[in-house]
């Protein structure tokens, strides 16, 4: 494959075996804990074939290193264990709760001190930067559908010293690289659009700098936070129409939140303009309550980046703080007709309106 190819290229044949008489044209599903001693591999803890094929591509899509990891939480209190005792972790307000709950308890036993910031406000973020180690992106944030300027963010964290993290789950590489942007770090829930069929769970970091690539390895090798070979396998078959589902989630998306816009019931459309991920704000809990309990083809679920769309209300989650609105639904669309997912949806907010 040529090195420039495009991505929705790369996504199909990166992390294959070579083009050889009888190879299998996929990376079989290695089941193993330990090899023959003599080679590289030695025990299932530290390679697998399987996970590092995943690790060519997704590492490759995003322009780093990749390494896998359990879930993406895995992958999450990894990174936050780089953090020196009493440092400082700069994050949105509105970042995952998982990645929330983590910083919160690493702060409550003494270990780091967190800030949290809202994250559409540059210069009040990049001025929490002054005195952090580690700067947390996630945009859009979850649920709010913030974007944050993160170039802009990215250059104060760097002037000042910290490393930078971006969890690209919600953007995904077709539609954001945040190493290109001069990010250190990128982390995925692989669980969501990569592996995109919500039937498995796993995690990814990818980096540019090789020495911080050799520290990662080595923790993983040591804590042994490792996906499972036949994860793996499915989350490389799931990267191979990456690009083509982040297309048509967010064609749908796109439609969907402009014919919710024309809806006088609808008090907010949040829709970042790109992406497969919206929010709508209704009048009242209990309303947003009966249209996830009203629809047919839309799957109540938490959870997102599956191909088939699903919605939640985010406030039945008692973490999900109170600047996230009692009435908001966060809709994961799918990659169904998306005159089907308008006339379920349709019929849900009518049936709402009592
Ligand atoms: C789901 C999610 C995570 C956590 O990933 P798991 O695979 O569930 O452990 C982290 N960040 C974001 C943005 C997520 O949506």
């Amino acid at each position: 494959m040529e090195p420039d190819a495009a991505l929705s290229t790369r996504a199909v044949h990166l992390g294959r075996p070579p083009h050889e008489p009888d190879r299998p044209l996929n990376e079989p599903i290695t089941m193993a804990a330990t090899y023959v001693a003599g080679g590289d591999l030695e025990y299932g803890r530290y390679r697998n074939p399987t996970w590092t094929a995943f690790e060519e591509a997704l590492g490759g899509l995003e322009g780093g290193s990749c390494l896998a990891y359990a879930s993406g939480l895995a992958a999450v209190a990894t990174l936050l264990d780089l953090v020196g005792p009493g440092e400082k972790v700069v994050a949105p307000r509105h970042t995952y709760l998982g990645s929330l709950a983590q910083l919160g308890d690493l702060e409550a036993r003494g270990r780091l001190v967190a800030e949290l910031v809202d994250v559409t406000d540059t210069a009040a973020f990049a001025a929490a930067c002054e005195d952090a180690a580690l700067v947390w992106l996630e945009t859009p944030t979850n649920p709010a559908m913030e974007v944050a300027d993160a170039p802009a963010i990215i250059a104060a964290a760097h002037a000042a010293g910290a490393r930078v993290v971006v969890d690209n789950t919600f953007a995904t590489p077709v539609l954001q690289r945040p190493l290109e942007w001069g990010a250190d770090i990128v982390v995925h829930s692989v669980t969501k659009y990569v592996a995109g069929h919500s039937d498995l769970l796993m995690g990814a970091i990818v980096v540019a700098d090789p020495a911080l690539y050799d520290v990662l390895k080595q923790r993983r090798d040591s804590y042994g936070a490792i996906p499972g070979a036949f994860e793996a396998w499915l989350a490389l078959r799931g990267l191979r129409t990456l690009p083509l589902r982040v297309e048509r989630a967010q064609a749908n998306a796109a439609e969907l939140a402009r014919r919710l816009g024309e809806r006088d019931d609808v008090v907010e459309v949040r829709y970042p303009g790109f992406g497969g991920m919206l929010a709508l704000v209704l009048d009242s809990g209990g309303r947003a309550d009966l249209v996830q309990h009203s629809t047919r083809l839309w799957v109540y679920a938490t959870s997102l980046g599956g191909l088939e769309s699903s919605l939640e209300r985010r406030r039945r989650w008692k973490s999900e703080p109170d600047t996230i609105p009692d009435g908001l639904l966060r809709l994961s669309v799918g990659i169904e007709d998306v005159d089907d997912l308008w006339a379920d949806l349709a019929q849900a907010l009518d049936a709402s309106r009592g």
